[in-house]
Parts: C-alpha cells; structure tokens; sequence
C-alpha cells in the first residue's frame, strides 16, 4: 500500500509532531480534534517549530510554506473518508480512544490501516472494538516527535504481518527507526521507564531528596541527558499515572503502584510543563 494521505487524530503535543514530520516528508496530513482552537494550537506549535527550522538555516522560507500547506484542520472525523492511515494520538484513556476507533472504522476506507499512539493502553483491546483488527496497530513516538528517532511498533494479538511490514517502512519514510514489539502493559518503552520515573517521585514522597537532587544524581551518575522528575514533568504527570494504572492493573503487581504524590498532583492539576506546574515551575 501506498500511503499518500494521512489523517493525525488529536492536535495536542505528540499530534502536532506526529503531523509535522509527517508533512515534512511528503504526507498529505489531516489534523483532526474536537474543536478548532485545539487544532489552531496544534498547526501554531508546528509554525513555531518550522519558523524556527528556517532562522537557523535547516529549512528555506519556501520549504516551510510547502510542509504546512501539506497539512489540513479538521474537526470533523467524516474527513477520513479518503485517508490510507490513521494515526490516533489522543488523551491516554482508555474509553475515549475506543470510541474513537469504532467512530474512525465506520468512517474510514476499508483498507485503511487504523494506528494508536497509546502510551500504554492494548492495542489488541482497542482493535476489538473494529471490524478491522488485522489492520490496527500501534505506532508509539516518542517526544518531542521531532527530535526522537524511535517509533516502537506494537503488535496486536490479530495485527497482520502486512500491516506491521507497511508500518516499519512508513516509520522509515519518516526517517525514524523502528522496532517490533509485542502488546503487553507499557510494551517495552513504559514498561522499564515509567516504573523508574514512578521510584524517583517515592523519592520526592519519602522525603529522600528535592526534586533537583534526584535528577541531578541520574543526570551525573546513570549519564541520563535528564532527569527522571524533568522528564515526567515533560511528559505530562496526567500521562504518567495514566501509564503506571495500565501497569498495576494489566499486570497485577504491586510494584507497579503508582505513587501517592503523583495522584496528589494529577488531582491539584499541576499537570507538568504543560499546565506551568509539576515537580518544577514553568
Ligand atoms: P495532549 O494532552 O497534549 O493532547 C491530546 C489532544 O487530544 C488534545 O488536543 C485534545 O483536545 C485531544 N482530544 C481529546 N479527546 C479527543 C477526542 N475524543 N477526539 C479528538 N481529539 C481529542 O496529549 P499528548 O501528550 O499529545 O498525548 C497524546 C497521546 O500520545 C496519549 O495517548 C499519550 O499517552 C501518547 N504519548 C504521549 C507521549 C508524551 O511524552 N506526552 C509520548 C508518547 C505517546
């Protein structure tokens, strides 16, 4: 299959990369959320990127002008009416993205192959809810897309060997590397970080260190580019626990609890860089 036009569900920070790359390389893109001001955020965080790209030299004017007039608002899912590919990036709960996904398999050409970004949530259960399970699959970027190389591809428990096949290359052709994986609770990228992310804020909570301290000891002395408290912040402490409940509960181990504080935070709303407050101010 050749795939020529896509459409990128939810325009939030890993939609609007995973449209920016997208366009860069060729793709026509269909950004698709619920209201326009949330696609406006999205197509004004790409602008900012591509202007950026331009002032210092990676990109003309020209070029830039070229990647977002390759990229289309929507706010009405019936756009998927002509699409190749799906990409679905969405808030991580569980209930919004099986809806979606049953909406989108009614919507959208049969062919077509109908991707998650999901963090953490199966993509075997999500494809359950299709009539097209050998063609849903999970394409898990890492952020900020941009900048990340890695695309982990999940296998669901009916996903075709040719949907994974056409997924590896589509991932290459947007110059990322990727790498087979098999749907199990935070596949293999959550699975290892989020739980160490989880002990860094047992940390925070126990009193043991500040927040600076504990990343300053895994920058220096794990050589991590950042901290475990930075990058929770950056991802989204609402993600975050959203991550660690999949753990807990998909694989039933109390190791996997997520941490108090976190809740306290999630509840407060201090969300991470994304909401000026986390572990840090912003
Ligand atoms: P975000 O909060 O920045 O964006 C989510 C977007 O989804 C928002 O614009 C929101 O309006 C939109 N949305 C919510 N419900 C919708 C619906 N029913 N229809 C259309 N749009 C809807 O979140 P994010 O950080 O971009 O995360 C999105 C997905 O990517 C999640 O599944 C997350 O687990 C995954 N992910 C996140 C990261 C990260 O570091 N943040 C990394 C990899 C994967």
């Amino acid at each position: 299959m050749n795939i020529r036009t896509i459409m990128v569900l939810g325009a939030g920070q890993m939609g609007s990369g995973i449209a920016q790359v997208a366009a860069e390389t060729g793709i026509q893109v269909i950004l698709y959320d619920q209201h326009d001001q949330f696609v406006q955020r999205g197509l004004n965080t790409i602008q900012k990127n591509l202007s950026r790209d331009v002032e210092k030299g990676r990109k003309s004017e020209a070029e830039k002008q070229a990647v977002l007039a390759r990229i289309k608002p929507s706010i009405d899912l019936a756009d998927a009416k002509d699409i190749q590919l799906a990409i679905e990036a969405v808030v991580e709960n569980r209930d919004v993205k099986c809806e979606l996904f049953r909406q989108l398999d009614a919507l959208a050409p049969q062919q077509a192959i109908l991707a998650t970004n999901t963090s953490s949530l199966p993509i075997t259960e999500i494809a359950a809810v299709t009539t097209r399970p050998e063609l849903v699959i999970g394409m898990h970027f890492m952020n900020p897309v941009p900048v990340m190389k890695l695309v982990e591809v999940i296998r669901g428990l009916a996903t075709s060997d040719e949907t994974t096949n056409i997924i590896s290359r589509f991932a290459k052709h947007m110059n990322k590397v990727p790498v087979e994986v098999n749907d199990f609770p935070g596949f293999v990228s959550n699975r290892i970080l989020m739980p160490m992310i989880n002990e860094a804020i047992y940390c925070v909570y126990e009193g043991i260190a500040k927040p600076e301290a504990i990343d300053e000891v895994m920058k220096l002395g794990m050589n991590h580019p950042m901290g475990p408290l930075t990058l929770a912040d950056f991802i989204g402490l609402d993600t975050c626990l959203s991550i660690m409940e999949v753990l807990h509960e998909g694989l039933g181990d109390t190791k996997y609890r997520p941490c108090p504080l976190l809740r306290k935070y999630v509840k407060a709303g201090w969300l991470g860089k994304k909401t000026g407050r986390g572990f840090y101010n912003y």
